[in-house]
């Protein structure tokens, strides 16, 4: 049995505790959605004065160079860079992840001349395969999608296929692929890998390089706590820089954008990936998420989200047993992301008492309760209290009182 006196035990020796104050969060709120959407590091705020306050206001166009905003989609990629396992110049911050796969799926058929298979998990993300459809419409019957489950993907990586696309931890169950494994059996039968990370990155430590992964992209306003709708990247290692070619080829992904030449000569590196102008107040957000993970440390990160999670498993096997709640995340720890989820036939009316109770988790359909664990500001006490929380809507049915409705964020 685990006490309270035992949350706040873990609390008082956990190595991370002080980088909680570094995030604004609001009084008497547990948080258990920095998956879907991040706390806000309080020096965003100070952040974004400067940008919009100086550089903005009294540099005005002069800071394209002065305050380096140009540099900035490169300067906040490499720092991406450094949690997901990429050398400096592998990574650019630009667009949304959908965009970013757009371009990527693009151009893996690009760079796989004569292969015809897009082959995904039928779980990943819905935008994911959303796109892929988009991608397969506009190559017009020359992409073919072979929608499989997580289990048999390894062993359909055949010659036909120019790229395996799945994202690295699932949304909805937290479990983790072997990106290793999957990367080096697509790269055996010459084929392309590519990794989603909008659940990895600033949740588990990543080795894209170490993977021998081909391709990546994933978003900035989850575990990187870049603010709402903040920008997402792209990885490209240097290996396939000189080939690889994107559809969305604007201005800044010119070698000289400010020749303005008549024709379109894709910059040498990671610059190519890029499209438009940065948006520049959203960078700079994102960049201060970064500055405090890069501080605390994936290491470090990924020990106490493992103990986090494991936690609230307890937890809830200890208060909540008989009430039909079934853990849908895998019981080992080494394959689970920072997320733990549970299918709950009121799922959606408990995840809403649940919040109105101030213990913020989210829902996703058809039945499933999720927890993410940031591990920067999530403490043992907050899992406690949530917890005792969700025994209290249990037992009093309160999820009654919330019917289903549609068409609202969940
Ligand atoms: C959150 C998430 C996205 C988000 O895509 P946007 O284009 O930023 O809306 C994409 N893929 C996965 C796997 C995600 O978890």
């Amino acid at each position: 049995m685990t006490s309270r006196e035992d949350c706040l035990a873990l609390d008082a020796h956990d190595p991370l505790a002080a980088f909680r104050t570094r995030f604004a969060l609001p009084e008497g709120v547990v948080y258990l959605d920095g998956n879907s959407l991040g706390a806000r590091p309080k020096v965003a705020a100070a952040r974004a004065q400067s940008v919009i306050g100086e550089e903005w206001g009294n540099g005005l166009i002069r800071s394209w160079n002065d305050a380096d905003w140009i540099g900035l989609p490169a300067k906040v990629g490499d720092k991406l860079g450094q949690l997901i396992g990429a050398a400096p110049g592998e990574v650019v911050a630009c667009d949304s992840t959908s965009v970013n796969l757009f371009k990527l799926l693009s151009a893996a058929f690009v760079l796989r001349p004569g292969r015809r298979v897009l082959l995904t998990d039928r779980d990943n993300f819905p935008t994911d395969n959303y796109v892929a459809e988009g991608v397969a419409a506009f190559f017009d019957g020359k992409v073919e999608i072979r929608v499989l489950p997580a289990e048999e993907i390894l062993a359909a990586i055949d010659q036909d296929v120019a790229v395996v696309s799945l994202t690295q931890v699932n949304y909805r169950t937290g479990r983790i692929y072997d990106m290793a494994k999957i990367s080096a059996a697509a790269t055996a039968m010459g084929a392309l890998s590519l990794w989603d990370l909008s659940h990895s990155a600033g949740a588990i430590p990543v080795d894209l390089t170490g993977a021998g992964a081909d391709l990546a992209v994933g978003c900035g306003y989850k575990y990187l706590n870049g603010g709402p709708g903040a920008p997402a990247y792209v990885f490209v290692p240097k290996r396939h820089h000189q080939a690889i070619c994107q559809p969305i080829s604007g201005w800044m992904g010119h070698a000289a954008p400010f020749e303005f030449s008549g024709d379109f000569r894709p910059a040498p590196g990671i610059g190519r990936m890029l499209s438009g102008t940065p948006p520049v107040i959203a960078l700079a957000l994102l960049e201060c998420g970064l500055d405090i993970i890069i501080e605390a440390g994936m290491d470090a990160l990924r020990v106490k989200s493992m103990a986090l999670s494991d936690l609230f498993i307890s937890l809830i096997t200890q208060q909540c047993d008989g009430h039909g709640l079934e853990l849908i995340s895998p019981q080992d720890a080494n394959l689970r992301g920072s997320q733990v989820s549970y299918s709950y036939e009121n799922g959606f009316g408990a995840m809403q008492a649940l919040i109105a109770r101030g213990v913020i988790g989210d829902f996703r359909q058809p039945n499933v309760m999720r927890f993410g664990f940031a591990p920067l500001y999530v403490t043992h006490i907050d899992l406690w209290d949530a917890v005792q929380a969700l025994r209290a809507v249990l037992v009093g049915a309160e999820w009654k009182k919330f019917p289903m409705r549609a068409g609202v964020v969940t």
